[in-house]
């Protein structure tokens, strides 16, 4: 049975967030990836990407996962130092160039 482990506005955080559980070897798959902005100003919750897991029995892990993320962070966003871009609390490395905090 499938099930849904996290969802954001934000797509970067999402990917972000989908490679590290699939790090674990867990199977993901992300739904709503394309609905945002693709017809107008497609900005409600509805629309927010959400990813899921294939299997049940993987979803405690995937949970640790992202509480892990969430618990790691400092609520205040970090600016790469490589190639400017700002990032959330909740990464360690740039979602953008992947590099270092
Ligand atoms: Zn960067």
């Amino acid at each position: 049975m499938m099930k849904m482990v996290y969802t954001s506005e934000n797509h970067f955080i999402v990917n972000n967030v989908k490679n590290l559980i699939e790090a674990q070897g867990i199977s993901t798959f992300i739904k709503n990836e394309f609905l945002h902005g693709a017809v107008g100003e497609l900005s409600s919750f509805d629309s927010w990407p959400e990813i899921w897991i294939f299997e049940e029995s993987d979803f405690e892990r995937a949970d640790e996962i992202v509480k892990s993320i969430q618990s790691s962070d400092l609520n205040v966003d970090w600016v790469c130092n490589n190639c400017a871009e700002k990032n959330d609390p909740s990464f360690e490395i740039c979602w953008n160039c992947q590099s270092g905090n």
